[in-house]
């Protein structure tokens, strides 16, 4: 590390538990943050000033007026703009070390698979189930961590899916994809805008824990955040053995 990389980073480096090695391993890492919204934005923020290496950047959407009230990495000019420029523009003036890679299209399963097996830790911070098992898949067949976070309305959720660990659960083994869970949208619905940036934060702070391996993660545990009562709750997520994502994986 240079002397600017020293100041920059150093109240990371002062942290006992997060020395020069873990350094080194955020320099190295790759992380894949699929959905630059509400959750992504601050997700994504808090990678690019710990300085993780490469940063790959998926979502279709332009910048839009409504996105402003809670998506913090955009401004003004930015309307009308995929949302992957934007961020990786405002990144890059925050932290230019990293390598942002932009992906400005809807990725299929295909797509998925080969962006998680190029990945040390997968953040999904979109906000539909179809996206949300399709991510999963990817990271269970390429052994990849997934932090999972979800904001509607005053409620957030995260969670850990580490497929590296045959004990953890994966998120369809939550979340079964037959049951026609409603599907709750901040387009119909309403969002609080702290609490975005208090999961996308949550989910940050547990891909930092995995790339540098310090502490313990929310594997197999989901956390709900209350934002109306401000109040955390914890549940244990059980590993189904009969899932159909991850049961034949060991
Ligand atoms: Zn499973």
């Amino acid at each position: 590390m240079d002397d600017t990389q020293l100041l920059r980073y150093s109240r990371h480096l002062l942290l006992n538990e997060l020395g020069p090695d873990a350094q080194a391993r955020f320099a190295a890492a790759r992380a894949l943050v699929v959905g630059v919204g509400g959750l992504g934005n601050p997700a994504a923020q808090l990678l690019a000033s710990a300085g993780v290496g490469r940063i790959t950047l998926v979502d279709a959407d332009l910048v839009d007026l409504t996105n402003l009230q809670r998506q913090i990495l955009f401004a003004m000019d930015d309307v009308g703009t995929p949302k992957v420029e934007a961020a990786a523009r405002r990144l890059a003036s925050i932290n230019p070390e990293p390598v942002y890679v932009r992906v400005a299209k809807r990725v299929g399963p295909d797509e998925l698979a080969a962006l998680a097996s190029d990945a040390d830790v997968v953040l999904d911070c979109t906000d539909n189930f179809a996206t949300r098992h399709a991510i999963n898949r990817a990271c269970v067949g390429a052994r990849v961590p997934l932090v999972s976070g979800a904001a509607i309305r005053f409620d957030g959720q995260v969670a850990v899916f580490d497929a590296r660990d045959a004990d953890s659960p994966c998120y369809h083994c939550l979340f079964g994809e037959g049951e026609e869970l409603e599907e709750t949208r901040c387009a119909t619905m309403g969002v609080f805008a702290p609490l975005v940036a208090i999961v996308g934060a949550t989910q940050a702070g547990e891909a930092l824990k995995i790339l540098s391996g310090i502490g313990a993660t929310l594997a197999g545990r989901l956390l709900l955040y209350d934002a109306l009562r401000a109040s955390w709750r914890e549940m244990k997520v059980p590993r189904d053995p009969a899932c159909a994502v991850c049961a034949d994986r060991r």
